[in-house]
């Protein structure tokens, strides 16, 4: 029996034949060079990336996916969407589409397409569409500064998204909510080869007019600073004078005020300003290491544009003020703290900038708080770069999240349960609140000075050597396991599909962010009001002495509070896949796909959607497709739905091999349906 004829492999995994890994990938990969990068497992959607911009998109495609249910067309990102958007609107149900998949897989583009299509479809009137494209011109502000150039991604997303957009009652938009996790400050100062700093950068240099430039006292050519110094000042492309362009008109589009966005740009030159600052040795007479700064002039544009003392700030940069209980004592910081220090105000000033962005835009989006709404999250974190090494933040939980079985008992029909993965033990792993990984490292930077990244590996050895999801080097060794690929300073977690590798080195230093309090105080004095409004920490009256939570317990709390917003919503899953590693259209790359299909549990999750019924559909849409094969119900039916699906497979002698349940009817064994297509085929 094929069933495959006309179409390109099956369009659902559910059905296929046999259920291994090598024909998933078959499927996947003669999809794929059909360019057919949409494929189901159930509702679950699977994107590939296809490199190339497929005609499948835009007004004429949205509309025809608005009018049909969900297995009528082929797979779409827009029939996901569509169901997600008519279920919240018509069924009240909050919705939240969860998008997964390593970096350049396709998240964000995905991401962006959803948001696209319900902005189509939901509402119309002046009013409505000011919100919508309020919350559409949200995206270019923050890839502006937000997104970066990497090995993997010319546009990949360095911190993690989530999205709230609420609704009224009649589905039309009223604003929304963005969360920002953890960006990669790290790259504010410092890049990979062949990486570039953040867009913004390269956009302000290219994009800004002469009369900008010089204002902000930059020069056009990136290669004069530091922090740009990569060699890659360009990506293939793209066109960064252009979307500056595009960034000054969507933030005003948002609701920024003309002094604001010159004010965002001021701290972005800033920044780069503060990479070239140049710092040198200093011998004092007493043979104690000190620096200063090699050439005044930068120093000095700095302390014009942003209304601060230049000496002030020096001081700042080259030294460090300590208080105990009794006195003030100031020690001279050496050539390489000074430029830590100057490093960590650069990446600071950034991230809180980033910060600052994203609450104002919130600010233009937020809904009134009284007003009853429906919510639709959509999240977007950044890829799981599979068998590389990492730094620490890329660590989470919120990885492939187990399809759940939703033949829940109110249909009335009993299910057989599949052992599935439980993610919960490497959750504790990770996040339990003692003796989880995250929490060991926060209480080593309890401790500074007397630990260092190794004692940190040291102790996570010593803890978790019997942990069934834990390996280094040590605990390889204890077992006479020799993996020459881990290095020293390695750990590894075997998440359910795969085993990843954690570098340790500045684990404790990232987690920490150290800025010193002169540096917070130096910025604070600021004339600029929104420098100065980053760093509240710098007044005096509000220098607290309580420590600010480090990263690794800001992030552990910012992952509970969006778990719980999650859990309370519907979820509709896309599991986004990288086709190669060379960003090229056409190529299938069968290892790279292989080993994210494992890692998504692609194949688990057919196999959790066929345990006992394979299948399931609304009846209507069911009864729509099926009805020719019956005289009962076809050309005619006037009667119910339910009964009109019954009429046809009581017809084929089909009704013991289903059950029905209150609003769908369960198809025990793909063969039912496979038989189904073939006789609608033969019609
Ligand atoms: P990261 O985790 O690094 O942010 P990502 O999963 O968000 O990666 P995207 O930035 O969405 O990946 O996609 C990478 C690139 O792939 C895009 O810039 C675009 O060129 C291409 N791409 C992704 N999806 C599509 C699509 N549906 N149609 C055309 N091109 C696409
Ligand atoms: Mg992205």
């Amino acid at each position: 029996m094929n069933l495959l004829e006309g179409s390109v492999g099956v369009e659902d995994l559910v059905l296929l034949e046999p259920l291994e890994q090598e024909p998933l990938l078959k499927n996947l990969q003669l999809r794929y060079e059909s360019k057919e990068i949409y494929t189901y497992i159930g509702n679950v959607l699977i994107s590939v990336n296809p490199y190339q911009q497929l005609p499948i998109y835009g007004p004429e495609f949205i509309a025809k996916y608005q009018d049909y249910t969900f297995y009528e067309l082929k797979p779409h990102i827009y029939a996901l969407a569509n169901v997600a958007y008519q279920s919240l609107r018509d069924r009240d149900r909050d919705q939240c589409i969860l998008i997964t998949g390593e970096s350049g897989a396709g998240k964000t583009e995905a991401s962006k397409l959803v948001m696209s299509y319900v902005a189509a479809v939901c509402g119309k009137g002046e009013q409505v569409n000011s919100v919508k494209e309020q919350l559409l011109q949200s995206n270019p502000v923050l890839e502006a500064f937000g997104n970066a150039k990497t090995i993997r991604n010319n546009n990949s997303s360095r911190f993690g998204k989530y999205m709230d957009v609420e609704f009224d009652f009649k589905g039309s938009p009223l604003g929304g909510v963005i969360t920002n996790y953890l960006l990669e400050k790290s790259r504010v100062v410092k890049q990979l080869k062949g990486e570039r700093n953040f867009h913004i950068f390269y956009q302000l240099l290219a994009g800004a007019d002469a009369h900008l430039l010089t204002a902000l006292k930059l020069e056009r050519d990136t290669s004069g600073y530091a922090y740009l110094n990569q060699k890659v000042s360009r990506v293939d492309g793209m066109d960064d004078a252009a979307n500056f362009k595009a960034v000054q008109s969507a933030m005003t589009v948002i609701g920024f005020s003309e002094e604001e966005i010159q004010r965002v740009l001021e701290v972005t030159a800033l920044v780069l300003k503060l990479g070239n600052v140049e710092l040198a040795d200093e011998f004092q007479a007493n043979g104690v290491s000190a620096s200063s700064i090699r050439d005044g002039k930068g120093i000095q544009e700095i302390g014009e544009m942003v209304g601060l003392n230049s000496e002030e700030l020096e001081k700042a940069l080259c030294s460090r003020t300590m208080k105990t209980a009794k006195e003030k004592v100031v020690t001279a910081l050496n050539v390489i703290q000074a430029q830590y220090a100057r490093d960590a105000l650069a990446k600071n000033i950034y991230s809180r900038l980033f910060n600052w962005i994203v609450n104002r835009i919130n600010e233009s989006i937020k809904v009134g708080v009284g007003e009853k709404k429906k919510v639709m999250g959509v999240l977007d974190i950044y890829g799981f770069e599979i068998l590389e090494v990492r730094e620490l933040h890329p660590i989470t939980c919120l990885g492939p999240a187990p399809v759940t079985c939703h033949v829940s008992s109110c249909q009335g029909i009993p299910w057989t349960k599949v052992d599935y993965f439980d993610n919960g033990i490497i959750c504790n792993l990770i996040e339990h609140n003692q003796r989880g990984i995250l929490a060991m490292l926060d209480e080593e930077c309890l401790r500074p000075g007397v630990v260092s990244d190794s004692t940190f590996l040291a102790k996570l050895n010593q803890l978790f050597s019997k942990h069934d999801h834990y390996e280094s080097k040590v605990t390889q060794n204890a077992q006479r396991q020799y993996d020459h690929t881990m290095g020293l300073s390695c750990f590894r977690i075997c998440h359910y599909a795969g085993k990843v590798t954690y570098n340790v080195n500045s684990f404790i230093d990232k987690n920490n962010d150290l800025l010193f309090r002169d540096l917070s105080q130096a910025m604070w004095k600021a004339q600029h009001p929104l420098l100065r409004s980053l760093f509240p920490e710098g007044d005096p009256k509000q220098a607290s002495l309580k420590r600010p939570p480090t990263a690794g317990a800001q992030f552990k709390s910012s992952v509970a509070i969006l778990m719980k917003n999650l859990y309370s919503k519907n979820p509709n899953y896309i599991r986004c896949i990288k086709p190669n590693e060379h960003q090229q259209r056409g190529q299938f790359s069968w290892d790279l796909v292989a080993i994210q299909t494992q890692y998504l549990g692609l194949l688990e999750n057919v196999r959790v959607r066929r345990a006992g019924y394979a299948y399931r559909q609304r009846y209507e849409p069911f009864l729509e497709r099926y009805r020719l094969l019956s005289r009962s119900t076809w050309p005619r039916w006037n009667g119910g739905d339910r009964e009109g699906v019954e009429k046809v497979l009581g017809d084929l002698n089909l009704s013991s091999e289903v059950a029905f349940g209150k609003t769908k009817i369960f198809i025990r064994s793909p063969r039912t349906l496979f038989f189904l297509e073939e006789q609608r085929r033969l019609r």
